[in-house]
């Protein structure tokens, strides 16, 4: 492994996920759920398969249906408008998302302002491309994990080219409010900096609030790169399908990218999400709350459990603190956790980079059967 990459070695996602086959515990580290998308999503899948679209290298940009979807979704949902042919990007997942926009759109040496703790390609990405991360600590206070504004703006130097955000976020489940992006717009605009905004989580908010996409800020628009999954928006984590939504300027310039990366992107599948992105605002309010059930179940579990809980607003994870149960380290926790109870979850402190920051936090996914959150917090519950 070259240096840029050297202190980046297995994902962790890998590693538990191992670890749950290996000891036969129930997985509720790696976030991906464990009953697929809607089956008529799955049916346009194979009828494009059947029908032979999308068997040949699609175009480079997407499909031209999906691309319509992506804008159509935008539009209905945030007021959001984008050509489909000069302001949308089909892409290999969200995770190839973000790494062409950064590949593509920093120089080396540029600083990049990421909320830690991040989702962990953010950081391999920004040594793919050169960069260098700074992180901005959400810090816990009264019950979630909150940027601390001032932080923000101390972050920003000269050399600051990019903040990546993330929001719903993984792994605490914050949802950055309304003034809170107003602020990272003013902060943005005033700077003239770009955004690449993770909004993989979009539809996944609680308690009746909304998630409000960065680019709808005024001076936004031109300066900000969206990024949505089907993974996480439809259940189809398998599928691979992510999508950017960005000003013609910045969109060509991550295309380039994308086309040495994996030049297109699985056709049949997008021929299928297109169909998903025109489901009935019924699909997306149903995932909403059935997700929302199960976070009540299992963060209500976990705390009587004797986790401190860390409730989240949005995402399917939820951030836990060990220390009420006498613990202290999040690794060693997670390693000892499927002997221990049989189950598996993730230690947070391997999305900071200030590790001992993140050291006493734990993330539990709920993306799950209700029978299987249940036999996870009677497992969790002979801990204490
Ligand atoms: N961003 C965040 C915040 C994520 O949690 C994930 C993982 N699911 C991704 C991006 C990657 O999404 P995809 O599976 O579409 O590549
Ligand atoms: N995004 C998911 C998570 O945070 C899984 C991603 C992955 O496995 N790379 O758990």
């Amino acid at each position: 492994l070259n240096r840029r990459l050297a202190e980046f070695g297995t994902t962790i996602f890998a590693e538990m996920s191992a670890l749950a086959v290996t000891t036969g515990a129930i997985n509720l580290g790696q976030g991906f759920p464990d009953t697929d998308g809607p089956e008529e999503v799955r049916e346009a899948a194979v009828r494009a398969l059947r029908d032979g679209r999308g068997n040949q290298y699609p175009p480079g940009p997407g499909v031209p249906e999906l691309r319509a979807a992506v804008a159509d979704h935008q539009r209905r949902r945030y007021g959001l408008s984008y050509d489909p042919d000069t302001e949308v990007l089909v892409t290999a997942g969200a995770t190839e998302a973000i790494a062409a926009a950064l590949l593509a759109l920093l120089e080396p040496g540029d600083e990049v302002v990421a909320l830690e703790p991040y989702y962990d390609s953010y950081a391999a990405c920004v040594a793919m491309a050169g960069g260098t991360r700074v992180p901005v600590t959400l810090r816990p206070h009264e019950g979630a994990f909150r940027l601390d504004l001032d932080e923000l703006r101390d972050a920003v130097t000269d050399r600051t080219r990019l903040l990546l955000l993330n929001t719903p976020h993984n792994p605490t489940g914050t949802v950055l409010t309304r003034e809170e992006l107003a602020a990272v717009a003013e902060l943005a605009v005033e700077r003239d900096l770009l955004v690449v905004t993770d909004e993989v989580y979009e539809h996944l908010v609680f308690d009746g609030a909304e998630h409000v996409p960065l680019a709808t800020f005024p001076g936004m628009r031109e300066r900000t790169v969206s990024i949505g999954s089907a993974g996480k928006t439809f259940s189809f984590t398998g599928w691979k399908v992510g999508w950017i939504t960005a000003a013609p300027a910045l969109l060509t310039a991550v295309r380039s990218a994308k086309q040495y990366l994996t030049y297109v992107s699985a056709g049949p599948f997008q021929y299928a999400v297109a169909e998903a992105l025109a489901l009935p605002d019924a699909y997306f309010t149903a995932y909403r709350q059935d997700m929302e059930a199960k976070r009540d179940l299992l963060a209500t579990g976990l705390a009587e459990a004797g986790f401190g809980v860390y409730r989240p607003a949005g995402t399917y994870f939820v951030t836990t603190d060990i220390r009420p149960l006498g613990e202290g380290d999040g690794f060693a926790f997670c390693r000892s956790l499927p002997e221990r109870a049989g189950v598996v979850a993730v230690p947070n402190a391997v999305f900071y980079d200030h590790r001992e920051q993140g050291a006493p936090f734990v993330r539990f996914a709920f993306c799950k059967r209700t029978g299987v959150l249940e036999e996870a917090v009677r497992r969790l519950k002979t801990l204490a």
